[in-house]
């Protein structure tokens, strides 16, 4: 992959991320295929129901648990459209939380991309499968 899909693709998860409705974690995901996007999600409220901007956190843990993470996101965008992800890339602001590498890693998605760091306690459980790659992708300008 060549620097200039990947600030492509950078820039596009800035424009995704940038409709994030809980400022605890402005994130952007997008799927591609054959370098065409066909999914993109941003973290947020179910659909219909109020936003942390709007009415503030759901903290549980530490977490705010109001929103549905970008990567589960972008996933049920597609799901909901009938577009098939298996085997498809996902490009992501963050590296993924262990909860949507689960689901990741079963929806068929080979390759994650991420442009930076996030870590929890159980990242390291589900990170090495024989199913997705977690990747870093370094920093480009
Ligand atoms: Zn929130
Ligand atoms: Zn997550």
């Amino acid at each position: 992959m060549n620097k200039k899909q990947i600030l492509y693709y950078k820039n596009i998860l800035g424009a995704v991320s940038s409709r994030a409705s809980c400022n605890r974690a402005i994130v952007g995901a997008i799927l591609v295929r054959n370098r065409s996007i066909i999914s993109t999600g941003y973290n947020g409220s179910p659909r219909g129901l109020q936003h942390c901007d709007d009415i503030g956190h759901l903290i549980s843990n530490n977490h705010c648990v109001r929103t549905i993470h970008a990567e589960v996101n972008a996933i049920l965008c597609a799901a909901r459209n009938g577009i098939n992800i298996n085997g498809c890339e996902l490009y992501s602001s963050y590296k993924p939380c262990f909860q949507c590498m689960k689901i990741i890693i079963n929806s068929g998605i080979k390759r994650v991309f991420y442009f930076n760091d996030y870590k929890d306690d159980f990242q390291k459980e589900f990170e090495k499968n024989k199913y997705c790659k977690f990747i870093k992708i370094k920093c480009v300008e």
